[in-house]
């Protein structure tokens, strides 16, 4: 069977750690024999460069005939002019409302060897596996009313917080049945006690989970998580919230993995079982810091590359052979800049792809 692959690697590191996820890839065409077709597109400030838009009609197609999307980052200070609309990251705006990716997924655990690099205590980080389920193509960034105008008295702004049942219902079922791998665990985050829209989200999620006797789905107000994510991570299995509730928490729950540059990300238009179309990427930007100097963390994008294959090509044993590798190589004492410290091996994105892909083609059957 074939499996097409769309690649758009974007701007600054984003080349740099996706070539390493494809060289990941290809060496799971070789070690499993599957047959990928990977075929490239132009996005974010380099398409805007090259053809005037974040992303192109013919890009957005090659995304739709694809089983995949492999993305980098898209953005920089080179696009960053206030005087033009124009965004490098319109393009992934664009992919998720088009393809109706609906579900971000976000996978967040501790690892043992990086304990230091987390700002919290290794007692507190030890042990935390999260998986974060955030809605992404409604709620506060989307809803109507959203403008802004001219009053006698000053300027004003309003954004709406807006969800139909049928939005809820489908991000919070992608969360149970991930919770049924796992410890059958659900929290379920709003501001229940201040937001009429949070009352819904509550009421529904309670209604859904009815389908699942077996999954112990819990609420928390939105104050409260944050704390306790910082408190007593270990306790979370499975989270589910809004959109805007989930773009800051999954930023705060990154400091549990040591360095942005360890996290990947899935965008699912589906559920999680059997193969849904999905958008895979890194959880960084384009780290213009650090561009072209050959050491940002590939593993990110290497990991995205795993849930790639779990999720859109139902590929598990695939999956978790790569993960398994990453670790492995984690646990040998290699480091790129970002998760190094005292007597480890520090190298650049080149050789931690090289190290991955030999460990993952090491191991035989
Ligand atoms: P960033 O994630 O690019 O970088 C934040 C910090 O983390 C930087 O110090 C960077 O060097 C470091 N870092 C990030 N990824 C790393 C990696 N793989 N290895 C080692 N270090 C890494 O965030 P930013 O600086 O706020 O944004 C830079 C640009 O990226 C902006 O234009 C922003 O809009 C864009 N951005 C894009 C996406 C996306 O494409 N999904 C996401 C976030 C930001």
């Amino acid at each position: 069977m074939t499996y097409r692959i769309a690649v758009l690697r974007g701007d600054g590191i984003g080349p740099e750690v996706t070539d390493e996820a494809l060289k990941m890839l290809q060496a799971v065409q070789q070690r499993f024999g599957h047959e990928f077709c990977f075929e490239e597109g132009i996005v974010g400030g380099a398409s805007i460069d090259a053809l005037g838009v974040p992303i192109t009609d013919d890009t957005l197609a090659l995304c739709q005939d694809s089983d995949a999307i492999l993305f980098g980052a898209a953005g920089g200070p080179r696009w960053d002019d206030a005087s033009t609309d124009l965004r490098p990251e319109q393009a992934l705006f664009r992919l998720r409302k088009e393809l109706n990716l609906f579900a971000n997924l976000r996978p967040v655990r501790s690892y043992p060897m990086l304990d230091d690099k987390s700002p919290l205590r290794p007692e507190i980080v030890r042990g935390a596996d999260i998986i974060f389920v955030r809605e992404l193509t409604g709620g506060l960034y989307f809803g109507q009313p959203k403008k802004r105008w001219e009053t006698p008295e000053g300027r004003r702004a309003v954004d709406s917080e807006d969800y139909s049942e049928q939005e809820i219902a489908r991000v919070v079922r992608v969360a149970c049945e991930l919770a049924a791998n796992r410890r059958r665990n659900v929290v379920s985050v709003d501001k229940f006690n201040a937001l009429i829209s949070s009352r819904l989200w509550r009421q529904v999620a309670t209604e859904v989970s009815g389908a699942y006797p077996d999954i112990e789905l819990t609420h928390m107000l939105a104050d409260t998580f944050a704390m306790q994510l910082i408190v007593r991570p270990t306790q979370f299995d499975v989270v589910v919230t809004t959109n805007m509730f989930g773009d800051i928490f999954t930023d705060e729950a990154a400091v549990l993995s040591g360095s942005m540059g360890m996290l990947p990300s899935a965008s699912l238009s589906g559920l999680p079982t059997g193969r849904t179309r999905g958008l895979y990427e890194p959880i960084h930007g384009s780290a213009p810091d650090i561009t072209g100097k050959g050491i940002a963390n590939p593993l990110a994008a290497i990991l995205s590359s795993a849930l790639l294959l779990r999720y859109s090509l139902g590929l598990n044993e695939e999956a978790e052979a790569v993960e398994q590798s990453v670790m492995s190589v984690l646990e040998q004492g290699y480091r790129t800049s970002d998760i190094f410290s005292e007597g480890t091996t520090r190298v650049s994105t080149r050789e931690m792809g090289d190290l991955v892909v030999g460990r993952f083609a090491a191991h035989k059957g």
